[in-house]
């Protein structure tokens, strides 16, 4: 396995019980290592553009109104297959069904207030990386 570079996103459900602590120690105990970060308060027109995959979902509106409720932390997670392991950390996106241990069995609050974003794919990765930083911003 190759190391890897993947965007995580802590919603803002959990700045607002700050839990920011809390969730990036799950990531580094994991062998993540944060080597880029900015807390940020997302924009409506921002969250669309970075949902929007989802923008015919029926729950897209309330998602946005969900990412823009809040501050977020958006930062870039480094590691052996980091696209893989941040998704296990993060657990299931329904945190019903996520496993015990995960960060969304532990803190999420609902399926759309679930406390961490991760990007699912190495191309997603790159993608979502670029959206929030450019290369000077991340120090590895
Ligand atoms: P993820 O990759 O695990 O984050 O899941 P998805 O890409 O499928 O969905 C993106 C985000 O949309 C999720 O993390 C949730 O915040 C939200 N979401 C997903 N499914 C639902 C749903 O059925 N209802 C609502 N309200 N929000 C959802």
């Amino acid at each position: 396995m190759s190391v890897e570079r993947t965007l995580s996103i802590i919603k803002p459900d959990a700045t607002r019980r700050n839990l920011t602590g809390a969730i990036v120690d799950r990531f580094e105990k994991a062998g993540l290592r944060v080597v880029a970060q900015r807390r940020m308060q997302l924009s409506t027109a921002q969250a669309e553009a970075f949902y929007g995959v989802h923008r015919e979902r029926p729950f897209f509106k309330s998602l946005v109104e969900f990412m823009t409720s809040g501050p977020v932390v958006v930062q870039v997670l480094e590691g052996e297959g980091a696209i893989a392991k941040n998704r296990e950390v993060m657990g299931a996106t329904n945190p019903a069904n996520a496993a015990a241990g995960t960060i969304r069995k532990d803190f999420a609050e609902s399926i759309e207030a679930n406390s961490v974003h991760g990007s699912d794919a190495p191309e997603t990765a790159a993608n979502e990386i670029k959206f929030f930083f450019s290369d000077l911003d991340i120090v590895g």
